[in-house]
């Protein structure tokens, strides 16, 4: 089964994420478990919660449909105690809230180091706030996706992924998102179906299929390996539609979830209804 939807707004309540992923004929969606620019958020409430429960088993969307997403000011690698400790706390109540909504996943970027410390230490210090946060929290599983690697950005390549897994106690609660965009602009080449397989042969060789546990579907605006994160329409960029059609017709990427980040959600739903005549 291919789960395929896209990372819908929340506003007026993550209940709402599930109405707005259903009108697009949605199979999957991400949203933000709370503002994404704010530090803080109220907690949710149990009328909330028990709406978004019941909103989800509605239009039948299970937990392994739903790929939430962490918010951009945590910084997991961040080179300063003390910004790092707010990272830290921020992250952890975010995987509480994913918890509390009977979630399984929570997607985040891994961190940067700012120039300040050396990747190597970056992702050590990753690994330890994503072991911090899984003995204090319970059932979620961290799904850290690979990025552009623009300005000091971790994740660029698998083998950081790779390293930051190896240091995580609790292997059942670690995964990865693949964003095809990121992929691209880092130097991954997508743009036949002999790149396609290549790309993922290595992520395999790497990684490993097993922590695969979503995909960012998205075109990219900027050349290959240009290191640049500026997402396109499928098919609108320089990765061309190839990829796109190769991942849907690829069992690998089978009951995960597919969420579409690109720009324009006016055609998001023609795009998923484009992915599902391709399976
Ligand atoms: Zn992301
Ligand atoms: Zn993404």
């Amino acid at each position: 089964m291919k789960y395929i939807g896209a990372h819908v707004s929340a506003s007026g309540g993550v209940e709402k994420a599930i109405l707005r992923a259903y009108e697009i004929k949605a199979t999957a969606f991400s949203f933000f478990t709370k503002n994404q620019r704010q530090w803080n958020s109220n907690s949710l409430t149990n009328n909330k919660i028990n709406d978004f429960k019941k909103h989800c088993k509605k239009y039948q969307f299970s937990p392994i449909q739903i790929l939430p997403h962490s918010s951009y000011l945590i910084n997991l690698g961040h080179p300063l105690d003390i910004l790092l400790e707010k990272s830290r706390s921020a992250f952890i109540d975010d995987v509480i809230r994913c918890d509390q909504l009977g979630l399984m996943f929570l997607n985040v970027h891994p961190g940067s180091h700012l120039n300040k410390i050396t990747e190597n230490m970056c992702l050590l210090r990753i690994a330890e706030s994503i072991n911090i946060t899984l003995e204090q929290t319970k059932n979620i599983i961290i799904v850290i996706e690979n990025t552009a690697g623009q300005g000091t950005n971790m994740g660029y390549c698998f083998e950081h992924l790779h390293q930051i897994i190896h240091n995580v106690n609790n292997k059942s609660r670690i995964g990865v998102c693949i964003d095809t965009c990121h992929l691209f602009a880092s130097g991954y080449d997508l743009r036949s179906e002999k790149n396609c397989e290549k790309t993922f042969r290595e992520f395999d060789k790497i990684i490993g299929f097993k922590y695969l546990k979503g995909i960012h579907l998205n075109d990219s605006k900027k050349n290959f390996n240009s290191h640049i994160d500026r997402h396109e329409s499928l098919g609108l960029g320089k990765i061309g539609t190839t990829a796109f059609k190769w991942i849907m017709k690829n069992n690998i990427f089978n009951n995960i979830p597919i969420i579409l980040e690109t720009i324009n959600p006016k055609i998001w739903k023609s795009e998923i209804s484009w992915l599902k005549s391709c399976i």
